[in-house]
């Protein structure tokens, strides 16, 4: 699959339904293309339906993770792009495909523990699923359902021209954590996880790998930033913002944003929010600290774009949201763009490299 890629593979899916007639989305319906589909109801609220694949070997080391990580992460990272377009969850419905070996009915009790304890933060009800065996490896897709008003949901397609470009809360911990992961399943069970640290619950190094099994949907600091006037277009940050701020110019130099034209967007590397853990493991191992919190995924914060006048009160009303935990950092901004019919440009400044990529699956 690698010579065409994941985003021209899901286009000729889409385009296969769009060009038959019966199957196109309905009227007011937006199908393929944001973090959630959206579905109009008669009540006057829209239905937000979003679904994701978590396999082994790819998206988690079996050997390495807790189940009861594993199942929080399962439901966050569904939850999160119900947050990505300023819903609520409503409820969720989970599916495994489970392995002859390496799980019993204690490792699926401890992932059905870490599933409804994410999903209690949220007051999300499983409401339903399917299981199979699996030959070899363990699959979980999870499938979430959301709600808003109707027309309020932040979609990808509405980023303008001057907007400022923010993130919520930190970049590049959960990229940083893996990392870490990686490094310790190479060495085996018995290595130490940092050089001097070995098990404090508190070390940067713990810190970071639960930042990468046990990410926080920003939930209520969606439903703030829907509710504030001025805020255009969001996401969550899944691949990278290399990757995930990509989606945002391609979707916005559509019709989405009125029509302004194609946009691109210039984001500034020194202004990167970084936390204190992550700039602490980068030194000790000499590594990147943006390229990790450019090109790495699954940091599960929000990535919005506002008008300069509105970034204030945004960040006044994230700040209430999250009882004070979470700040908003503008790292950049939306410019207008000659590249018409070219992919989206960035213009990193700041740095020493002038290119990044996110991640994508082939
Ligand atoms: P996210 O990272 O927010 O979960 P993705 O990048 O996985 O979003 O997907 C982008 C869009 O493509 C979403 O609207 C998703 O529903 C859609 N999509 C992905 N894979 C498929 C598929 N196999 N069939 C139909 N739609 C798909
Ligand atoms: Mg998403």
């Amino acid at each position: 699959m690698s010579h065409i890629g994941e985003f021209d593979l899901i286009g000729r899916i889409s385009a296969s339904f769009n060009s038959s007639d019966g199957v196109r989305p309905g009227p007011g319906v937006t199908g393929i293309g944001d973090d959630c589909a959206i579905i109009p109801q008669r009540s006057g609220m829209d239905t937000l339906v979003t679904t994701d694949l978590l396999i082994e070997d790819r998206h988690f080391l079996l050997s390495d993770v807790d189940p009861w990580q594993l199942g929080w992460k399962s439901a966050a990272v569904n939850i999160s792009d119900i947050a990505a377009m300023g819903g609520r969850p409503t409820a969720s419905f989970l599916s495994l495909a489970l392995p002859p070996d390496g799980i019993d009915v204690g490792w699926v009790d401890r992932f059905i523990a870490g599933f409804r304890d994410m999903s209690a933060k949220f007051g999300v009800p499983l409401l339903g699923g399917d299981t199979s065996a699996s030959p070899d490896i363990l699959f979980i897709n999870v499938t979430v359902l959301g709600e808003c008003p109707h027309g309020k949901a932040l979609r990808r397609d509405s980023a303008r021209p001057g907007d400022l470009v923010c993130v919520t809360g930190a970049l590049g911990d959960s990229a940083a954590g893996l990392k870490l992961v990686l490094e310790r399943a190479a060495a085996g069970p018995a290595a130490p996880l940092c050089h001097s640290e070995r098990s404090e619950e508190s070390s940067p190094c713990q810190a970071l790998i639960r930042r990468h099994y046990c990410p926080m949907p920003r939930v209520p600091e969606g439903l703030a930033l829907a509710a504030c006037p001025g805020v255009h277009a969001m996401m969550d940050i899944s691949d990278g913002i290399a990757s995930d701020l990509r989606h945002i110019l391609k979707a916005s130099s559509g019709s989405g944003n009125g029509n302004l034209g194609p946009v691109g967007a210039e984001i500034d590397l020194r202004k990167l929010p970084l936390s204190e853990e992550m700039k602490h493991v980068c030194a000790l191992r000499g590594w990147d600290p943006a390229e990790l919190a450019v090109s790495g995924g699954e940091d599960y914060e929000l990535l919005f774009t506002l008008t300069p006048e509105a970034f204030d009160a945004a960040a006044a009303a994230v700040r209430k949201a999250s009882g004070g935990s979470i700040g908003i950092t503008a790292i950049g901004s939306i410019v207008g763009s000659a590249a018409d019919g070219q992919e989206p440009l960035i213009r990193w400044l700041g740095g020493a490299r002038s290119d990044y990529k996110g991640f994508t699956h082939f």
